[in-house]
């Protein structure tokens, strides 16, 4: 039966190997809930307010991918771009919108996964009256993950009355 101060003993090596494995090059890393400033996105980039929450925003190892937590309020969204290796787009919560080149505009959902295939000319953004957040996967080619385009005007966005 252990004693109480070999019990105690045992929880703080514990204690002391799990805060060494987070810092350890080859262990596990754990980037703690707020350990990593939000954002707010670029208006060279987007159209009203976006909030970028980074998750993973380099690559670990030999991987190539990155990704955060992007928030459009209501309207928001980004202008048009291409991702040189695609892109994965998970919906989290609110309602948004995407939409291909010379495609219609889609509605996309909590639960929604949306693939953009490289290199093809898009936007995401929220609903005009409700806000959206995507969880974004992007890989680097060559250390790059998207190229930007122009803006995404009103016509385009749908929001005209
Ligand atoms: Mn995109």
């Amino acid at each position: 039966m252990k004693s109480l101060a070999m019990t105690a003993i045992s929880l703080s090596m514990a204690a002391s190997a799990f805060a060494q494995n987070e810092k350890s090059e080859t262990g596990l890393q754990i980037a703690r809930n707020g350990s990593q400033a939000s954002a707010k996105g670029s208006a060279d980039y987007f159209t009203g307010t976006v909030r970028v929450d980074p998750l993973f925003p380099k690559p670990n190892g030999p991987t190539h991918a990155t990704g955060s937590y992007v928030t459009f309020e209501p309207g928001a969204r980004t202008a048009w771009h291409t991702h040189p290796v695609g892109q994965t787009l998970v919906v989290t919560a609110g309602a948004g919108r995407v939409q291909r080149w010379g495609d219609p505009v889609q509605e996309i959902r909590p639960g929604d996964v949306v693939w953009i295939p490289p290199g093809q000319k898009h936007w995401h953004g929220a609903a005009p009256t409700t806000a959206m957040t995507h969880m974004a996967i992007t890989e680097l080619s060559d250390g790059k993950a998207v190229d930007w385009l122009e803006k995404v005007n009103d016509t385009q966005y749908g929001s005209q009355p």
